[in-house]
C-alpha cells in the first residue's frame, strides 16, 4: 500500500509492528520478506519515486581525508535519496565476501566478523537472484563451465583468478515497486524523511520516531520493533542526531558511531605487456558464459598464503585492455632496463597486448576515518555531515607491495613484464573509490568494539537493528551490495524468529 506523506494530517500518529527506515537495497529486501505475513510493516522513505532536488539537498555535507581532496561532492554525489536509494547508480559489480574477510587476521587490527563465511552462505544464494545473478559458487570452474585448466597465472600459488558477476544493474526501485506497493500488510510512506529516534528514558528500547516532510509537517511512527537502512553514511548520521536521551547519540556509549568509515580505494597502480596473446587474457573482459543472462570478469587475487605471509588486506586487480595503447606506455615499458635481456629474445614484433591495472583494496580499518556532524543545518533543521575519510600509509604500503608482487609473478611465469607508475612520488596515482560506505556502526560481540552486535542489533536496545554496509566490520575487496542484500535477508529472518511471525 502507498501512502504520500505530504496528505498525512500535521502530526498524525501511525502505529506498525515493524518499521522499516530507507528504501534501498537494505529495505526494499527486509520488508519483501514480511511480505503475506500477519505483521503490519511501515516502509519509510525520504525521496519520491523519482529523485528530486530537495531530497538531494538533504544529503548535502562535507568530504574531506587523505583520499578525497580533489572531489568535495563524495558526501551527496555518491547517494540518491529516493525510492531505491542509491542503486539508482550502482554499475552492479556483485561478488561475496571471502571466507579469510570474516577471520581474525592478526596483521590487521580490528578485522574479523563475529560470525564464520559459512553463516552467511545460504544468504548470498538467496541474495543473487534479488540482484538478478547467478547464485555464486566458490570454485571458479563451477561458476565458468571450460575454466578450468585455463586459470590465468595456473602456474601461480601466489595469485588466485576470480570471478565478479555483472547485474543488470538492478534497480531496486524499479525492479521491487509493484512488490511493494501490491503487499496489503506493507505500508510504504514516501515523501517520510525521519528526523529523530525516541527511545525509554533508561535507553533500553527504541519508541518512536520523528517524521518531516518538506511542506515541514511532521508525524510519528511508532512500532515494537525497528529497522535503520538509510545508507553507511546517514545511519550513523541519525544515531548521532537522535540524542535526547542519550547524550553522545544512540547508540554510541562507547564513541563508536561514525568510526572506522572506509570505502575501497581504487588506483591503477601501471601497465602489464603480456608477451603473447594468452587465451585466458579472455576472462578478464566481461562476457557472458554459456547458461548466463549476465556477464562476468575475472580478476586476479594474491592469495591467501601471500596475504598471510606479506601481511596484506585484501585486494582485487582488474586488467583493463588498453583499446589503442599509448606508444607512451609501450615504449615506458620496452625501456624498462629490467625488461630488455627479455624483450630483445623474444622480439618485439611479436603479438603483445598492453592491460591497466586496477587495484580495488580493502582498506584497513581506521577509527580515525569517521562521519560527524557539522552545526550547519538542512532544510528539516537537522545537522549536517562531515567525512573524514582517512587512509593509513600502511594501505598505500599495502597496495604497492602487492603490485610489485604481481609484476614478479608475471615475470617467473614469463607471462609479461610490468611498468609501475605507483612510487613515493605519486602515492595514489589515478585515485578513484567505489561510493561505499563502509564501517559506521561496525558489527562486535563486544560493546566497547562494536555498535551492533552479530544479529545486527544495537547493543544498547533491545528492539532495533541496522542494516546496510556500515555494519560492515571489515569491508573486504568485494564491492558491498549483494552482501549488504545478504545480510539483509539474514536479519529479516532472525526478526521472524524474535516477532514469532
Ligand atoms: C557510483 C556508484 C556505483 C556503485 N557501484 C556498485 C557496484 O558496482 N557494486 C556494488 O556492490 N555496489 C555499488 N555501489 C554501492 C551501492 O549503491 C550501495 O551499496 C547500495 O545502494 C546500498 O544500499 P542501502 O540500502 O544500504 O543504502 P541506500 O541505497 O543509500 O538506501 C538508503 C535509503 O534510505 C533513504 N533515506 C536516507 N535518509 C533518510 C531519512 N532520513 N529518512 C527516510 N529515508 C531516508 C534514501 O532515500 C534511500 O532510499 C555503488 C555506489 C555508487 C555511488
Amino acid at each position: 500500500m502507498l501512502i504520500d506523506a505530504l496528505e498525512l494530517e500535521d502530526n498524525a500518529i501511525v502505529d506498525a509492528d515493524l518499521c522499516i527506515m530507507g528504501a534501498g537495497a537494505a529495505g526494499i529486501s527486509i520488508a519483501r520478506e514480511f511480505h503475506g505475513t500477519k505483521l503490519n510493516v511501515c516502509l519509510l522513505e525520504g525521496g519520491g519515486f523519482v529523485y528530486d532536488e530537495f531530497s538531494r539537498k538533504l544529503y548535502d555535507g562535507v568530504s574531506r581525508g587523505t583520499y578525497l581532496v580533489d572531489w568535495m561532492h563524495y558526501v551527496d554525489g555518491t547517494r540518491i535519496r529516493c525510492f531505491g536509494g542509491s542503486t539508482g547508480h550502482w554499475v552492479g559489480w556483485s561478488r561475496p565476501l571471502d571466507d579469510l574477510d570474516f577471520e581474525v587476521r592478526p596483521w590487521i587490527a580490528h578485522s574479523g566478523w563475529p560470525f564464520k563465511s559459512n553463516r552467511l552462505k545460504p544468504y548470498y544464494k538467496r541474495a543473487a537472484p534479488l540482484l538478478e545473478v547467478k547464485p555464486f559458487g566458490y570454485d571458479p570452474a563451477s561458476v565458468v563451465p571450460g575454466f578450468a585448466g585455463h586459470t590465468f597465472l595456473d602456474n601461480s600459488p601466489e595469485f588466485s583468478t576470480d570471478f565478479f558477476h555483472l547485474s543488470p544493474p538492478t534497480r531496486f526501485g524499479d525492479r521491487y515497486r509493484k512488490d511493494i506497493v501490491s503487499s496489503s500488510n506493507i505500508r510504504l510512506f514516501l515523501n517520510a524523511n525521519i528526523t529523530n529516534i525516541d527511545c525509554t528514558g533508561e535507553a533500553k528500547s527504541a519508541t518512536q520516531l520523528e517524521v518531516k516532510t518538506k511542506k515541514q509537517t511532521t508525524f510519528t511512527v511508532r512500532a515494537k520493533y525497528f529497522v535503520l537502512a538509510l545508507g553507511g553514511i546517514e545511519n550513523a548520521r541519525m544515531l548521532l542526531l537522535s540524542d535526547k536521551v542519550q547524550q553522545n547519540g544512540l547508540g554510541n556509549d562507547h564513541d563508536l558511531v561514525g568510526r572506522f568509515f572506509t570505502d575501497h580505494p581504487h588506483v591503477n597502480f601501471g601497465s602489464v605487456l603480456f608477451f603473447d596473446h594468452d587465451p585466458a587474457l579472455r576472462f578478464f573482459d566481461p562476457f557472458t558464459p554459456e547458461g548466463f543472462n549476465h556477464h562476468i570478469f575475472a580478476v586476479l587475487r594474491p592469495a591467501e598464503e601471500l596475504q598471510y605471509k606479506h601481511r596484506l588486506p585484501n585486494i582485487s586487480m582488474q586488467l583493463i585492455k588498453q583499446q589503442e595503447p599509448s606508444a607512451a606506455a609501450e615504449n615506458a615499458i620496452r625501456g624498462h632496463h629490467a625488461l630488455q635481456h627479455f624483450l630483445n629474445k623474444r622480439s618485439l614484433n611479436q603479438p603483445h597486448s598492453v592491460y591497466d591495472v586496477r587495484i580495488r583494496s580493502e582498506a584497513i580499518p581506521n577509527p580515525h576515518s569517521r562521519v560527524t556532524l557539522i552545526p550547519e543545518l538542512d532544510a528539516l533543521g537537522n545537522r549536517k555531515v562531515k567525512l573524514d575519510w582517512q587512509l593509513l600509509a600502511e594501505d598505500n604500503l599495502a597496495i604497492r607491495d602487492s603490485a610489485k608482487l604481481l609484476a614478479q609473478e608475471l615475470g617467473r611465469v614469463s607471462k609479461g613484464r610490468v611498468q609501475m607508475v605507483l612510487n613515493d612520488e605519486v602515492p595514489w596515482p589515478n585515485p578513484w573509490f567505489g561510493g561505499h560506505h563502509i564501517g559506521t556502526t561496525r558489527m562486535h560481540d563486544d560493546p566497547k568494539q562494536g555498535v551492533v552486535d552479530k544479529n545486527c542489533r544495537l547493543h544498547s536496545l533491545e528492539n532495533f537493528y541496522i542494516a546496510g554496509s556500515s555494519v560492515f566490520p571489515t569491508p573486504g575487496c568485494s564491492n558491498p551490495t549483494l552482501t549488504v542484500v545478504a545480510m539483509a535477508l539474514r536479519l529479516a529472518d532472525h526478526l521472524k524468529e524474535v516477532m514469532t511471525v
